[in-house]
């Protein structure tokens, strides 16, 4: 009697608990940002050229925005939107990307997961359609975290990646750049790179950022990008940062990095480590020209830059979204479709 007496409290209390678990099981919020580079003159942004940027912007978040309400993971959320963005030429990484002084793309990526600190990275590819998948395969399937060069290609040759001609990545647009940079003239828009970070719904952050690194640079050069805390991090204790500027100025500021350490031991909020570090250590130094995005663990945004323009779009479960390109210019929408 008496067992059956406790057996019955026990199922009770169990479906008690069932019960209480579904009713209160709540879907989680997410949040995405994306940035296209922070190079170029805003004088060189005719309303037909920026519309044509918030164009793509739109279309790559649409496509983490849709991944991350269906509850997708951020690691695949922020691949997918930095293929999009490798894919269009407008932006400097894939497609589009500069070349260095002999006339050759070399590029690098590199992705990283906040749920367990795994990353991977390329640098110095020549010839990998979508760079960011080969730095995804690098975490995924090898025991390392960066490959170079013609090892990073014989690797994503072995994985099945696309592998395309040089010329592929080649526009008309940077070519002229290039022969602009050799004849000693000022250029417009020396750099730029693409990047995109996330929150998903089960509290996951990730970062992903691909670029062509800088118009003119010697062959063999490295930026910040594939350099694991400097142009790209992500922990789910702090937040997902990817970044783009001058990358030398990037390395030895070990910026992303730096704006997780000052959010996990000193306990900024996202955006005071953010302007700290990109005001207060970067700006001193003369490295000016730059941008970071970032999300944090509670779904907060930031996109802070010194220059006079970053092409950027952002949007949260909220139904919120935005895209700007020159400062103190955003526009910001409101989807019905998010809760
Ligand atoms: N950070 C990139 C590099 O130095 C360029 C950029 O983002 O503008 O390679």
């Amino acid at each position: 009697m008496k067992f059956r007496l406790f057996a019955t409290l026990i199922l009770t209390l169990a479906c008690g608990q069932l019960i209480y678990s579904q009713s209160s099981f709540q879907p989680r919020k997410w949040s995405i940002v994306i940035h296209g580079g922070a190079g170029g003159a805003p004088k060189s942004m005719t309303p037909e050229r920026k519309a044509l940027y918030e164009k793509h912007l739109l279309e790559a978040l649409e496509i983490g925005r849709k991944m991350l309400s269906e509850g997708k993971s951020s690691l695949d959320v922020v691949q997918k939107v930095v293929n999009y963005m490798e894919d269009c030429p407008l932006f400097n990484a894939g497609k589009g990307a500069v070349m260095n002084i002999d006339g050759i793309h070399e590029l690098d990526a590199a992705i990283m997961d906040g749920s367990n600190l795994k990353a991977g990275a390329i640098a110095g590819v020549r010839d990998v359609r979508n760079p960011v998948n080969a730095a995804r395969l690098v975490m995924d399937s090898t025991a390392h975290v960066l490959l170079i060069g013609e090892g990073a290609s014989a690797f994503a040759k072995e994985m099945k990646l696309e592998i395309v001609d040089n010329s592929y990545f080649s526009t008309q647009a940077r070519t002229n750049q290039l022969n602009s940079i050799k004849k000693g003239e000022e250029t417009k828009d020396p750099r730029g790179t693409v990047g995109c970070v996330a929150l998903d719904i089960n509290g996951n952050l990730s970062a992903a950022t691909s670029t062509g690194g800088m118009s003119g640079k010697k062959w063999g050069r490295v930026g910040d990008v594939p350099v694991i805390g400097a142009g790209t991090y992500a922990n789910n204790a702090t937040a997902a940062i990817s970044c783009t500027g001058h990358g030398e100025y990037w390395i030895r500021r070990v910026v992303a990095f730096d704006i997780s350490a000052l959010m996990e031991y000193r306990g900024y909020s996202l955006e005071k480590a953010t302007n700290s570090v990109l005001f207060d250590k970067i700006d001193p130094m003369g490295g000016s020209g730059g941008g970071i995005i970032a999300v944090d663990h509670d779904g907060n945004i930031t996109m802070a830059f010194n220059t006079g323009l970053m092409h950027r779009a952002w949007a949260k479960s909220t139904g919120e979204y935005g895209v700007g390109v020159l400062k103190g210019e955003e526009k910001v929408f409101r989807s019905n479709n998010e809760k």
